[in-house]
């Protein structure tokens, strides 16, 4: 841009000021010095052509600083590079209840406000966690922060840090824990996992929980700590079936009947 100006033409117009002379604006204004009475002080202006390219190099600017926090954020989200790409448009359409996680996302200011969860619950392979990676691309893309992780993983936190770890879920516009089942079940483990969840309740955000459990099974369980997890979810959380049988499905498409409700008229496709 100095550049620029150091070449551009420029000429005196009949006001007296220095004009562009591409743009035929002026490229100072006049105004009374500021030290030296009855003076008169010329300030640079930037005619309407600079204006415009440094609107568009900030505009430039700031959409490449959006991406690279997006990039960052998609980092943080995801520990494997894989699930990067496991998003809406890549879906080859052999994930069932699709439709509904992009609703889910289109409804994200709704879904924020009444802090609607999920639970994708299913058999092993039925692509579960792919339906939660392409609902967290779909929204780190809009430059919101998600966190995906494992529950054998936040079950494993050391007392050390626990406090620390536990706060720092909470912070996230979205957290996604997969796989509720699978981690270990030590007294201190589970004890981590319900101060996770426990207080993703309390920050009131959203949070999906992948299962291969069905909502029997985790509503079933004797264990105490095991209930007060499983409990805390549920409510927090719309069960939605991922998966094939025809008699499960029945029992899926009423669970999702719920979420209609939650929703709002019009604002939900029901198959
Ligand atoms: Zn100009």
């Amino acid at each position: 841009m100095e550049n620029q100006n150091l070449k551009k033409e420029t000429y005196i117009a009949e006001d007296g000021l220095l004009y562009c002379a591409k743009c035929h604006t002026p490229c100072e204004k006049v105004l009374p010095h500021p030290l030296e009475k009855g003076k008169l002080w010329r300030v640079h202006l930037m005619c309407r052509c600079e204006r415009e390219a440094y609107e568009r190099e900030k505009a430039e600017r700031e959409k490449q600083e959006f991406e690279e926090r997006v990039q960052r954020n998609r980092m943080i989200c995801f520990h494997e590079k894989e699930m990067y790409g496991w998003t809406f448009a890549n879906d080859d359409g052999s994930v069932p209840v699709m439709e509904k996680a992009r609703a889910y996302v289109e409804h994200w200011e709704d879904v924020r406000k009444k802090k609607i969860g999920l639970i994708l619950w299913g058999e092993v392979g039925t692509g579960k966690t792919y339906i939660a990676a392409a609902v967290a691309n779909a929204l780190l893309d809009q430059g919101f922060r998600v966190l995906m992780k494992d529950f054998t993983e936040i079950s494993n936190i050391s007392a050390f840090d626990a406090d620390e770890y536990v706060r720092s879920l909470s912070s996230y516009d979205l957290l996604i824990l997969d796989d509720l089942g699978a981690e270990r079940t030590s007294e201190f483990a589970m004890q981590n996992v319900f101060n996770v969840v426990n207080r993703r309740w309390e920050s009131g955000k959203p949070l999906i929980v992948t299962t291969n459990k069905t909502v029997d099974e985790l509503k079933g369980v004797e264990d105490l700590t095991l209930k007060r997890i499983n409990d805390r979810i549920l409510a927090m959380c719309t069960p939605i079936y991922v998966g094939g049988s025809s008699k499960r499905r029945v029992k899926a498409d009423e669970n999702f009947k719920n979420l209609g409700v939650i929703f709002g008229k019009g604002g939900y496709k029901h198959e």
